[in-house]
């Protein structure tokens, strides 16, 4: 039985929402594309910025790019506060719980974004209470906390 469904999402869109409860550290959907060379999304304008919203690094040599509509778990939202993590495992990339994750909830993960000045481009309505406004990675979320007070 698959361990989600999709859904209208109330952060954008459709999401994936778990169909059951489902533990920390379970598989719950493979992130499936095409596996391309970094070459070749290097020079594809397809990838031209750092938005490539559906594009996974694998390795030096080797990208994933998701952005197909075979592929279920593209539907997933970002969130500040996800419960879900996406990891690279030889050539697959795999959608994890990194939490406990109650039937109903709506699945998330940190898209990762680079933080750059076009931040505002991507506003965040993920409803956590850390939520930042902005889709931002974790790591660089200071930097938007910094800037938002900031006038243009
Ligand atoms: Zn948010």
């Amino acid at each position: 039985m698959k361990l989600y469904k999709i859904q209208k999402s109330k952060i954008d869109n459709n999401g994936l929402y778990a169909s059951k409860d489902i533990k920390k550290g379970t598989k719950i959907i493979e992130y499936k594309g095409k596996v391309i060379s970094t070459k070749q999304s290097a020079n594809d304008p397809k990838f031209d910025n750092s938005k490539a919203i559906y594009l996974f690094n694998l390795n030096k040599r080797y990208d994933l790019d998701g952005d197909f509509k075979f592929n279920i778990a593209r539907l997933i939202n970002h969130s500040c506060d996800p419960n879900c993590e996406v990891l690279g495992e030889g050539l697959k990339v795999w959608v994890y719980a990194m939490k406990n994750i109650n039937k109903g909830d709506e699945l998330s993960y940190d898209y990762g974004f680079s933080f750059d000045e076009d931040f505002r481009q991507f506003p965040c309505k993920c409803g956590s209470k850390n939520c930042i406004g902005y889709i931002v990675r974790e790591g660089s979320r200071w930097r938007v906390k910094k800037n938002k007070n900031k006038k243009k």
